[in-house]
């Protein structure tokens, strides 16, 4: 099969689909691989490293289009990638087509076959393909933190791990998923107080058996929310309730009760954010300050550490990649159920379920 990776065109996305790693283990299996001259770059790939791997480099995007049957990608394809999308031809990328009718008018309209990372699962009912992500968003939510805490940032002029004789920051972390526990060992390890707040007594117990004494847990009640919120330095968000949006935990009236020039950092905030005063923030302008309480709320937190982002995600989606170039896209998916969930879009039909509710159209 001819894998084509293009570069990604959406403003401010510096990953790239494929690794120099991953396409030569794509060679190894005897595909060809095609990449956009320069796709690599935003995250530390020169051309140079994938003819290494023994790829080919395209001159453009078109090209790549033109001659793949599979294209792997990052972000979901942009209005220009869409129209050179055709009949047959694979599609492998995050596409999260529920809030998108454009997105998915044109993929229908084009004939391709798309498989979402975000709806591909694994046996534990987990999303592999989302999983990195969050991994990376939580192990960067206390760096961010710890910069917005710093005075010059508008923050309260605490050091996380304080320094002998003063004591550490306090850290609540509302959620202990995925990004909550990354986040929670993070701020541990900058030497910070940490207490993780959650619903699910199961996932609670999972936390102090594996991390009792690097931090602490909390019942999420609405008490111990406010009380563990009014007494930190810094608070994450990083709730998940599946399909909806995040439940606002703390309202504009709690912040008053919070110590002037605290930071909230809004995880997740891409579900509309866990506080009733986040609005979601950019790269470039990431943190603002509501009643002296500073705000960070980066929708696409990763996007900060392309590198690492593309690395942690090329690792996930490569077995799934191979599985599909070896075998054809019916084939991998009838010997695999967790990656045809992945399926969403299919010669002009949609063929994942909860896409069809939210847009009003028949799967
Ligand atoms: P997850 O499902 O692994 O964890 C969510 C946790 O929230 C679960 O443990 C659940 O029990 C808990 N929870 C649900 N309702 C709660 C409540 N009322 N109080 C306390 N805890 C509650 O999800 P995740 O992968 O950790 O993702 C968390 C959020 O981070 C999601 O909204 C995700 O989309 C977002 N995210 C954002 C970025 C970004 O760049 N901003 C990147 C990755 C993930």
């Amino acid at each position: 099969m001819k894998i084509g990776c293009p570069k990604e065109i959406k403003p401010q996305e510096f990953r790239v689909g494929m690794t120099p790693n991953a396409a030569h283990e794509a060679v190894a299996h005897g595909h060809s691989v095609l990449i956009q001259a320069g796709a690599g770059v935003g995250a530390g790939f020169a051309d140079e490293d994938y003819i290494a791997a023994g790829a080919e480099i395209a001159g453009n995007a078109s090209d790549v289009f033109a001659k793949a049957d599979m294209i792997v990608k990052v972000k979901e394809p942009q209005a220009g990638e869409r129209k050179m999308l055709r009949e047959c031809q694979l599609l492998f990328t995050y596409l999260h087509l529920a809030p998108d009718p454009e997105q998915t008018k044109d993929l229908l309209a084009s004939g391709c076959t798309a498989i979402a990372y975000e709806t591909v699962t694994d046996r534990n009912g987990g999303l592999p393909l989302l999983a990195p992500m969050s991994e990376v968003a939580g192990r960067l939510a206390p760096q961010v933190g710890a910069w917005t805490l710093q005075k010059a940032n508008g923050g309260r002029g605490v050091l996380m791990g304080g320094v002998p004789g003063v004591g550490p920051a306090r850290v609540a972390v509302i959620g202990g998923g995925v990004v909550g526990t990354h986040a929670a060992r993070i701020a541990a390890g900058m030497g910070a107080d940490v207490t993780v707040l959650d619903r699910s007594l199961p996932r609670m117990r999972y936390l102090d058996d594996v991390y009792g004494g690097t931090f602490k847990t909390s019942y999420a009640s609405a008490g111990n929310t406010a009380e563990l919120v009014a007494e930190a330095d810094m608070v994450i968000g990083a709730v998940l309730i599946p399909g909806a949006a995040a439940p606002k935990l703390v309202t504009r009236e709690q912040l008053s009760s919070m110590k002037q020039g605290a930071a909230i950092v809004d995880v997740a905030i891409d579900q509309g954010g866990c506080f009733e005063t986040s609005k979601a923030t950019t790269h470039e302008d990431p943190i603002y300050d509501v009643d002296g309480i500073m705000h960070y709320c980066v929708a696409n937190m990763p996007g900060a550490v392309a590198r690492t982002s593309t690395i942690a995600l090329g690792n996930a989606t490569m077995p799934f990649m191979l599985a599909l170039a070896d075998k054809g896209w019916k084939q991998a998916c009838a010997d695999d159920p967790h990656l045809l969930e992945g399926l969403n879009v299919h010669a002009g039909k949609l063929t994942y379920f909860a896409v069809g509710k939210a847009l009003g159209m028949d799967v």
